[in-house]
């Protein structure tokens, strides 16, 4: 009789990642998918692993964030990484996979793991033993209630994301630091926001191309659902021409250091993203504009030019939970220890970091299941930064929005070095990290108790 030692909700690829992870270890899984009696409204097909949308994993470049992601996912032998290198398709310097085969690699060898026990029912009651949550960012049914009722109001049902810039390329000459209202009098102190003025004509353009640039349109799924204090900047312009100079663009408390008798007629205000100064959001600048148009529109800001984005502006619907708040550091909830959270309902988002997601829970439970806890993976790798952003406690104020992989959540290197040398830098860094981690964690480990090799498992359709 078949008694699992762990229950994982969600058949996604957090899920399959987590499962797998914990069977090759020698763990008991039951993992529980709803499909195929009720697809969520984004998944078609009864197979595990779906990939909703794009068959892109991103770039496979180690000098990339993504890429360097997947090249330590792959150190740590992830499964989904695995059947995705097998059904790679020509794409560049990207890793594109045929989708239908990657789903069923990832479905076939999942339901012949002898470790693992696949149901295919939907779970409205959340489990009392060791259970991993990875239902992904449509969560359905009593899980999605019994989560709210374990985390109040810090489960998020919608993402409202602001682009984000890259330091190195604002133009610092075209901005000023200063908080507003700062009443520091001038000794030198900097304020905690960059401003980049605009002239009255450099405003109503600005404006202009928001109102006419493309726009992307929700979901059938998706009402158009936002907060009056977290509306997107499109929106606010269609109230009015001037509902953004005195919204989140009003220049009131902010003197310019280089015209302190000319108050500006608007500014945009960035407030640094990361403790280390790397990345910066542009307050108030939630958006649907289409990503090109982000990019084209946001360089009239005189001090952005230039910028380099390392994430742009969204809104769609997205379960997740402001993990620092409701987890502790081995993913688990605070309020049921016993549950662990994987996936994009941690507050990431995307293929790859939904995988490294359950990767990382998996070995956390498993650190718990044999009493050896985990050590947190080294915050200069990007299993690490990943790992930060979900656990990193938050400044007053500062809001807990879900996060591609992006070298800003790295720490920064020491120095100054060029763009090109400091990416490849950062990868030799993380590597070496990475190596030394789970060198550290083969001493301090019993070896997997039974190990299937990923090609001795068929490929034939389910
Ligand atoms: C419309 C849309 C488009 C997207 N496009 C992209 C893209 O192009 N590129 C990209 O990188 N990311 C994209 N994403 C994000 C991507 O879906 C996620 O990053 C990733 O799939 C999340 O993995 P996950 O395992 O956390 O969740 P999922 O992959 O969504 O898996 C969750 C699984 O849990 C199951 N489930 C849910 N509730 C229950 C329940 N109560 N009981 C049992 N099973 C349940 C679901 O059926 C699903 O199989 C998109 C998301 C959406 C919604």
């Amino acid at each position: 009789m078949f008694q699992p030692d762990v229950t994982i909700i969600g058949g996604g690829l957090a899920g399959c990642e987590a499962a797998w992870q914990l069977a090759e270890r020698g763990v008991r899984v039951a993992l529980v998918e709803m499909k195929p009696a009720q697809q969520s409204p984004a998944h078609t097909t009864p197979l595990l692993a779906e990939l909703v949308c794009s068959n892109s994993l991103r770039s496979d470049e180690i000098t990339a964030p993504a890429g360097l992601l997947k090249a330590e996912l792959r150190a740590c032998r992830s499964f989904i990484i695995a059947c995705a290198d097998e059904a790679r398709v020509p794409a560049g310097e990207a890793l594109a996979v045929d989708r239908r085969l990657f789903s069923q690699l990832c479905t076939v060898r999942i339901a012949r793991h002898p470790f693992i026990r696949l149901e295919r029912r939907r779970v409205d009651r959340l489990p009392e033993g060791p259970a991993i949550l990875a239902g992904g960012p449509l969560l359905a049914g009593g899980a999605a209630h019994e989560l709210q009722r374990l985390c109040g109001e810090r489960l998020y049902f919608y993402d409202a994301i602001a682009p984000i810039v890259d330091a190195d390329s604002i133009d610092w000459s075209c901005c000023f630091r200063a908080s507003r209202h700062d009443r520091s009098g001038g000794d030198g102190a900097e304020g905690d926001y960059v401003n980049c003025p605009l002239t009255r004509e450099e405003y109503y353009r600005l404006v202009e191309e928001i109102r006419r640039g493309r726009k992307v349109l929700p979901h059938p799924f998706e009402e158009p659902r936002y907060f009056e204090g977290c509306l997107p900047i499109e929106v606010m312009v269609e109230r009015g021409a001037d509902t953004l100079a005195f919204g989140p663009l009003r220049p009131v408390g902010l003197i310019d250091p280089r015209n302190p008798s000319e108050p500006p007629f608007a500014v945009v205000q960035l407030r640094a993203e990361n403790r280390y100064g790397t990345a910066y959001n542009l307050v108030g600048f939630q958006t649907r504009l289409a990503y090109p148009e982000q990019k084209r529109i946001f360089s009239l800001i005189p001090a952005l030019r230039q910028a380099e984005w390392l994430r742009f502006g969204s809104i769609h619907r997205n379960s997740y939970v402001e993990s620092w708040r409701v987890l502790d550091t081995e993913l688990a909830l605070r309020s049921k220890p016993s549950l662990h959270l994987a996936g994009q309902i941690t507050g990431v988002e995307g293929y790859i970091e939904s995988t490294a997601m359950g990767l990382l829970a998996a070995w956390f439970v498993h650190g718990k299941l044999t009493g050896r806890p985990l050590p947190p993976p080294p915050e200069t790798t990007a299993l690490g930064g990943l790992y930060q952003h979900v656990i990193r406690p938050r400044q007053p104020g500062e809001r807990y929005v879900p996060m591609n992989i992006n070298f800003g959540l790295l720490p920064p290197l020491p120095g100054r070095t060029r763009k090109t040398e400091r990416r490849a830098l950062m990868a030799q860094r993380a590597q070496r990290a990475l190596q030394a981690w789970l060198a550290e964690l083969d001493t301090g480990r019993t070896q997997p108790a039974r190990s299937q090799s990923l090609s001795a498992a068929s490929t034939a359709a389910p």
